[in-house]
């Protein structure tokens, strides 16, 4: 059974190490020992990792130095981008989309979580943003995979949710299709990726793991299809300190 999933794009480049538990990783990553176990199979401890409480925002924290680390409080924000060197970072999902972005060439690394709120409130260009920004790069340099997540073919939404999106943009009311006066399904992942295109991200620099979490139950955790007491998907990435050379 399949416990750990990673982009096959992103695996290529040395000088970064990522991974995705699915449901069958032999520790519930959302308890401490949980995290422990994972930090200690990558060689790392909990002084070198950062998990931030998610509140469905678009907030992002940018590391730049070890004083996060230091002061262990749990800041709240749903993206964390980071350019230190052996330093964890991770988001834990069920349906919302587990987002990593790489720059290879400043070595930056961003994960993000993306539910509908922070689609809505663009957090996966909010940080694209702020990787440029921050490392002064070219948008046509970052990388970027993208998890499983709730797809169309079972994200029923109410009304005062597709009003949002239909409102957001031209483009993001194409990714809501009614199914009835008062309901409509939302392609979140189509949006997500048509937005990245728009704002110059390369396509083909855009893996797209196109699994929905909803319909594979069986590898991973469904918020939606399972109710709240399900477990969570941890996305986690880290520089690695040795070999920026090789790709
Ligand atoms: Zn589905």
């Amino acid at each position: 059974m399949l416990r750990i999933l990673c982009f096959k794009t992103l695996k290529l480049f040395s000088q970064l190490t990522h991974c995705l538990t699915t449901r069958h990783y032999e520790r519930d990553i959302t308890t401490n020992q949980g995290q422990e176990y994972f930090l200690k199979s990558n060689q790392s401890d909990q002084f070198n990792f950062i998990l931030p409480k998610q509140v469905h925002g678009s907030k992002i924290q940018v590391v730049k130095n070890e004083n996060l680390l230091l002061n262990k409080k749990q800041f709240e924000a749903d993206a964390i981008i980071t350019n230190q060197m052996n330093v964890w970072i991770g988001i834990l999902v069920a349906d919302c989309f587990p987002i990593l972005m790489f720059e290879p060439s400043v070595n930056v690394i961003a994960v993000i979580h993306a539910g509908w709120r922070g689609v809505e409130q663009n957090i996966h260009l909010k940080a694209l943003q702020c990787i440029i920004e921050f490392m002064n790069s070219s948008i046509k340099n970052i990388f970027i995979g993208i998890g499983p997540g709730i797809g169309s073919c079972c994200f029923e939404v109410g009304k005062e949710v597709s009003d949002k999106f239909e409102k957001r943009s031209i483009t993001s009311a194409q990714f809501v299709h009614p199914i009835s006066e008062q309901k409509a399904m939302v392609d979140l992942r189509g949006l997500i990726i048509s937005d990245l295109v728009m704002a110059g991200v390369s396509l083909k620099n855009i893996e797209n793991m196109n699994y929905c979490t909803s319909c594979f139950t069986d590898l991973f955790y469904s918020y939606r299809k399972e109710g709240k007491n399900t477990g969570r998907m941890l996305l986690a990435a880290r520089l690695n300190e040795s070999s920026q050379d090789d790709k």
